[in-house]
């Protein structure tokens, strides 16, 4: 997109790498970037004002996740949340095992594989925690501490948050769930769920980038086991000036996603099961990667054996889809989530991730399953397979 272009040139359904930023929080965040300052630690009017603003919008995030605003800790997004719930919850059990699900995020998953003692917990073909295997896990290891990703970043299989903290609280243990990519687009009730600590970050909802919050259940955790040690914001727990604007930006995408979520989720689940549908008719060797288990609602894993996502992706220029994951893009190898769920290497790296959010379109999913047909059939020659 050309800077002064006021529409992009391209559908964009990678959602689940980033969502735009929605026109509420931009509108909140504006005076934040301009005209007003403060420090919210400064003790003057200015100071006041940001640290009313950063009250405001943690009522907010606390509303969407149905937490307390004491609970709730500001970060800098997701990977720092989980690596801090993670290591508070290390901080107040030193040698307890660490449990965490073999699909998580590679902020969950690197921390788990450097840990001792520490096991991956496997999923079944459908991309769900084996709950048994958890089961029995805890049953030779009381008070582990367990970190299961609520919904998937690239298939968007859920989880069942509730059973699994019964079975960890059952066991002794602590629950860390990362429900990054839920929040804003299903319901997400950090109190009913029964979790100790929960991650979130604000661009999955169309908040801005490089701001998030770690959930805290204070009982749990009476005293702050920071990461960083300096400046005593956030009570100790996270040291640093508050990101102001992305706070207020964070606080008012959380109502608007909030306001909508139900709206959104009906419209983003009929845009993503239109686009299965086309795809799963059109093309004879396409599969869907956990279609039978619960879903978020916009998220599509479709593989295409044979033919390379890259290629594939490079062939529907004007579609904006990933493979597995933004993160995975940049590491090597085919997506350590597909597989966990039993994929060949082969059927991995021909995997394209496309994720449906707030601003497409029901005739997106047409689009993007036409584009996506051609771009196979284009690749297909290229590679001088038989029709
Ligand atoms: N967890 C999950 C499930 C994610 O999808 C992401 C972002 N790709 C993260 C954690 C990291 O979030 P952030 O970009 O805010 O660091």
């Amino acid at each position: 997109m050309q800077v002064g272009e006021s529409r992009p040139s391209w559908i964009y359904c990678d959602h689940n790498a980033t969502s735009p930023l929605r026109p509420e929080a931009r509108e909140a965040m504006l005076p934040w970037l301009g005209e007003i300052v403060g420090n919210a630690s400064s003790v003057h009017a200015a100071g006041r004002a940001a640290r009313d603003a950063v009250e405001g919008a943690r009522e907010s995030v606390a509303n969407l996740v149905g937490a307390e605003p004491s609970q709730v800790v500001w970060t800098s997004g997701s990977t720092e949340a989980n690596n801090l719930g993670l290591h508070a919850a290390r901080g107040s059990r030193p040698s307890a095992l660490l449990l965490a699900g073999a699909t998580e995020h590679p902020s969950v998953r690197e921390l788990a594989l450097a840990t001792a003692p520490s096991q991956l917990i496997p999923v079944t073909v459908d991309g769900c925690l084996d709950l048994r295997f958890l089961c029995a896990a805890l049953e030779s290891a009381r008070g582990a501490i367990v970190s299961v990703m609520s919904a998937n970043n690239e298939t968007g299989v859920l989880n069942d948050i509730p059973a699994i903290a019964e079975a960890v609280h059952a066991a002794g243990g602590l629950v860390h769930t990362d429900a990054t990519q839920q929040a804003g687009r299903l319901p997400v009730d950090f109190v009913r769920w029964d979790v100790d600590l929960m991650s979130i970050s604000a661009h999955k909802f169309g908040g801005p980038q490089g701001v998030g919050a770690l959930i805290i259940r204070r009982g749990e955790f009476p005293q702050p086991v920071p990461l960083f040690l300096g400046g005593h914001q956030e009570r100790g727990w996270r040291s640093g000036t508050l990101n102001i604007s992305g706070i207020v930006g964070m606080g008012a995408a959380a109502d608007a996603s909030l306001h909508r979520l139900d709206h959104e989720a009906r419209v983003v689940r009929g845009i993503r099961d239109g686009f299965e549908a086309a795809v799963l008719s059109t093309l004879s060797s396409a599969s869907v990667n956990g279609r039978a288990a619960a879903r978020l609602p916009g998220v599509s894993s479709i593989t295409l054996r044979g033919t390379p996502a890259d290629a594939v992706l490079q062939a529907m220029p004007d579609v904006c889809a990933s493979e597995g994951s933004a993160c995975s893009a940049e590491a090597r190898g085919p997506s350590h989530v597909l597989r966990a769920m039993g994929l060949d290497e082969d059927a991995a790296s021909s995997t394209v991730r496309v994720s449906f959010g707030y601003t497409n379109v029901p005739t997106d999913a047409g689009i993007v399953a036409q584009r996506l047909a051609h771009a196979y059939e284009l690749v297909r020659d290229l590679m001088g397979c038989a029709k």
